[in-house]
């Protein structure tokens, strides 16, 4: 007998784990692997951060922490949202959880009937289809084209809401696009979602503050206030303050979505690591000019990495306006054939030709629902960006 239920049979575990595991097993080996999988800041956490986390451990914080997250926390995250957005929560509308993934699967866990859709523009961070599912919730796929900057568009959005349209999930930035709406392009969603009032709106912001050159991160709720009523605003800590480790993520929202959320929560994991917890109080509060400092090196990386992306024949990409991607374009190498013989027809092949014979760890664009791409993250110094572009460059020169 099969033990795994059968709604699960479409879901498969993250390919940027699985990229991570095989690339960390060949390095146990002794291999050199460089890798530009995950989404992880390679900058240290602020020191006022590590020093609250290791203050609360001093001060026995060691207790169960208050499911929804401790008052100073979700009192933090209101003045955020209040000082950086202009919007206007009061904290029983917060929850708080291990990481935004957790705040984005209970919001689905707890308002998803079977079958319900969510409508997901494609390319899409690789969890979002999985949570669905997992859910018992059918993913739509939504198209976007790489002229308009992979941005949803009102007609397509218009064209895909049916009665069983529960959620529309928007991630601005995007992973793994680095598209970022403007409050236009945002108003233009919010007037087609007008029209259908059973249409909620899960707004994941996790790359909020990872903006370049005249981007401006904008949320739907700036352009359509009135969508209050029906967004879930996400965020988390893991990126921009570079503790994806203390994983810490809230929702805002309606009381009646977050108190479901709530009631998940009791059950099954209860409240967020407290360390980290007091580490995000003081992040709230202290300190953000490294934010700035961090935005800069990142986008000298992106200039660097675009250019040499672009200058190896085959290969292009865009310039990313927000997040640390680049998602590149690889279809000049389909139907080429490796130096051992195998003809590489799928971008997954060719992200294992770079692993194997490039010793380089890359996610193929596939898992995004984007075919033949791969992303590279630049998260990650110059000098593991510069490795690893040489590799890129050498590995693909076999094919002519
Ligand atoms: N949303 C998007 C689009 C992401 O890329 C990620 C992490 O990669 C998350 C959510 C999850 O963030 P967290 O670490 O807070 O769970």
């Amino acid at each position: 007998m099969n033990i795994i239920a059968k709604h699960l049979s479409m879901v498969k575990p993250s390919a940027v784990a699985v990229m991570s595991a095989k690339a960390r097993a060949l390095a146990r080996q002794g291999k050199d692997i460089i890798r530009l999988t995950a989404g992880e800041p390679d900058f240290p956490a602020p020191a006022h951060v590590k020093m609250a986390a290791v203050k609360a451990l001093a001060d026995n914080q060691t207790k169960y922490p208050p499911v929804n997250g401790l008052t100073e926390l979700r009192e933090g995250i209101c003045q955020k949202l209040e000082r950086d957005n202009n919007l206007f929560y009061s904290p029983d509308q917060v929850i708080v959880s291990s990481g935004a993934k957790q705040v984005l699967f209970n919001a689905l866990a707890v308002s998803l009937n079977p079958g319900d859709e969510v409508l997901l523009p494609t390319p899409y961070w690789m969890s979002y289809p999985a949570m669905v599912r997992i859910n018992r919730g059918e993913p739509v796929f939504l198209p976007t084209k790489a002229e308009t900057g992979f941005k949803l568009q009102a007609e397509t959005l218009e064209a895909a809401i049916t009665p069983r349209t529960r959620w529309l999930l928007l991630n601005t930035p995007c992973n793994p696009t680095g598209a970022v709406y403007n409050k236009q392009e945002l108003a233009d969603l919010a007037g087609v979602l007008a029209k259908h009032p059973q249409v909620w709106v899960l707004s994941d912001d996790i790359y909020e503050y990872l903006v370049f050159d005249d981007a401006r991160f904008e949320s739907i709720l700036n352009a359509a206030p009135e969508l209050a009523e029906r967004t879930l605003v996400v965020n988390g800590f893991s990126k921009a303050y570079c503790i994806p480790g203390l994983r810490l993520g809230y929702g805002a929202g309606p009381a009646e979505l977050t108190k479901g959320m709530f009631i998940i929560q009791t059950q099954s994991t209860s409240g967020a690591c407290i360390t980290s917890q007091w580490a995000g109080v003081a992040a709230l509060a202290g300190d953000h000019s490294f934010v700035a400092a961090n935005n800069q090196r990142y986008q000298k990386r992106r200039d660097f990495l675009v250019e040499k992306i672009n200058s190896i024949k085959g290969l292009s990409c865009a310039t990313p306006k927000g997040a640390f991607y680049c998602l590149v374009y690889c279809e000049k190498f389909m139907g080429k054939t490796t130096p051992k013989g195998q003809i590489i027809s799928s971008d997954e092949d060719l992200v294992g030709y770079l692993l194997e014979e490039a010793c380089l760890a890359v996610v193929p664009g596939s898992p995004f629902g984007v075919s033949p791409f791969f992303r590279l993250s630049f998260a990650v110094s110059r000098k593991v960006l510069n490795e690893g572009v040489k590799r890129l460059e050498k590995a693909v020169s076999h094919f002519g």
